[in-house]
């Protein structure tokens, strides 16, 4: 077996198993390299193996486990390349835009950061009768569902600050994405001790194994509403901590003194970066009357001149759906859309006969709020423009939905963009920019977007269980 985990043929035979599934590459349906499967009785083994090294590895000081978590992005920077290529191969993004290099570079920032925090006891009481501390011990064993939009950099999220707290983690990967993540944890365990971070790839059925296992403590869990629903059901019995990431139907709106040249770029990206498959990108754009007909003509501007394309051609910022399903959905929206009526700007109309899950990109205006193509996450490179009349109609508009994942607001009186802001109902609202995570800043949903945070200090706080000590 090679060790040489910076190229891309080194890293996947490290990996792969020559008897196991085809991954096929969404852009081109080429053979990307062949995935093990896991077992339900797998699950089984790597909790065990996990529980077994977790009281070591939390009783290492904080530095030693920082330490080895800077080293573990050092790793991952010395096989970005490779990385970035596997990723691009078997996900579709591109290696250049907000793709494939941008997340394996996000892997190590994302490690870094975690590193770099320290969660230090909290005085809650002190005077002259009582004393009393509330310190964060780490939860034991973390059991990490990922899915296939971001799948290395999501993971990281899930894992680093369980690390750093002294937990160990079992992952498992999406089904359309397992040599990704398989790669990313060869890369990190080439510096880790054995068995504290381990990965099982497999179908929902192995996943479902991990997170009803009785000697998980928590469940790190990202994508659908369906499954979080299924996972905090299972939970009941075992009574493990939940973080639930469920994704969301993001609205931006703008206001009336926002700039149509000077946010259509932000806008664009807000809305289709990773080809408009994450969780928090902008799927609803309100546009007031007045900008309306600039803010589309800017949006088809940027549009034009973003390429869509097979991710490793490097002009490319734009890649396929990552899946058949996914394409399947994307499809049928538009469709909706077109048969009520509504106004396709561009694309809209995929072609017949080529290879790949490519949908172009579309941007819908003339819509109504009401239309499945508003109502409904799309997860695609497309974006419905509502025009509204009334400020108060669009935060309504905003706000009516069961999800609450992200949120946005545009224009140029920042102390008007606040007000707003803070009637929205999402976890997270950006101020002329969307989708802006950042490993310092707590990120998550509201209402049926789920429930839990990470990044930061917050983070850390969700895969530990705090301990009140008093005298
Ligand atoms: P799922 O929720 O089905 O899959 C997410 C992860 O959960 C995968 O690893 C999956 O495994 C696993 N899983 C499936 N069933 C179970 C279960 N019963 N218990 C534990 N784990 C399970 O999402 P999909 O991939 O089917 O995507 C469906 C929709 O979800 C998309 O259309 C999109 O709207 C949304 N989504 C949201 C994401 C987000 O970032 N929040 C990311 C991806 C999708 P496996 O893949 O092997 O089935």
């Amino acid at each position: 077996m090679s060790t040489d985990l910076t190229t891309f043929a080194g890293l996947l035979s490290t990996i792969e198993d020559p008897n196991g599934r085809e991954l096929l590459d969404p852009a081109t349906g080429e053979v990307v390299g062949r995935t093990r499967e896991g077992s339900t009785a797998d699950i089984d083994t790597a909790v065990a193996a996990a529980r077994k090294v977790q009281s070591d590895w939390a009783s290492r000081s904080s530095e030693e486990r920082s330490e080895l978590l800077n080293k573990a992005a050092d790793a991952v920077e010395a096989s970005a390349e490779a990385l970035a290529e596997l990723l691009s191969r078997e996900q579709g993004k591109p290696l250049n835009g907000p793709n494939a290099r941008f997340e394996v570079g996000a892997c190590a920032v994302w490690l870094r950061a975690n590193a770099a925090f320290e969660l230090e006891p909290e005085v809650l009481v002190d005077d002259e009768e009582t004393h009393a501390e509330l310190h964060y011990a780490p939860v034991g064993v973390v059991g990490a569902v990922g899915p296939w939009n971001w799948p290395m950099m999501i993971s990281v999220w899930q894992f680093a600050p369980s690390l750093k707290m002294g937990n160990t983690v079992v992952l498992k990967p999406s089904e359309y994405t397992p040599l990704s993540v398989q790669a990313l944890v060869a890369v990190i365990n080439e510096v880790l001790p054995a068995d504290v971070l381990t990965v099982v790839p497999g179908s929902g059925e192995v996943g479902a194994a991990l997170t009803s296992h009785e000697d998980i403590d928590k469940i790190m869990f990202t994508g659908s509403t369906k499954t979080g629903q299924a996972i905090m059901r299972s939970a009941a019995d075992t009574l493990a901590r939940l973080t639930l990431e469920l994704g969301g139907n993001d609205a931006g709106i703008v206001l009336e003194n926002a700039d149509p040249a000077a946010i259509a770029g932000d806008l664009f990206w807000g809305a289709f970066i990773n080809t408009g498959q994450t969780c928090a990108a902008m799927k609803r754009l309100y546009v007031p009357e007045s900008l309306y007909d600039q803010v589309c003509e800017a949006l088809v501007e940027v549009a034009k001149q973003s390429p869509m394309g097979v991710g490793l051609e490097e002009e490319n910022v734009l890649g396929p759906l990552q899946n058949k399903q996914q394409y399947d959905i994307v499809a049928k929206l538009v469709q909706a859309a077109k048969d009520s009526g509504a106004r396709v700007l561009t694309g809209g109309d995929p072609a017949a006969d080529q290879p790949g899950y490519f949908y172009p990109t579309t941007l819908v205006a003339d819509i109504d709020n009401d239309n499945p193509l508003v109502a409904e996450e799309q997860f695609g490179p497309v974006l419905p423009i509502i025009k509204y009349t009334d400020l108060e109609q669009a935060i309504g508009w905003a706000n009516e939905l069961e999800v609450g994942l992200g949120s946005s607001v545009w224009g140029s009186d920042l102390e008007e963009c606040k007000k707003v802001a803070a009637r929205l109902q999402a976890g997270s609202t950006w101020i002329n920019k969307h989708g802006a995570v950042d490993p310092r800043i707590p990120f998550g949903g509201v209402k049926k977007s789920g429930f839990g945070l990470e990044f930061g200090l917050e983070g850390l706080k969700h895969v530990s269980v705090p301990h009140v000590i008093s005298w």
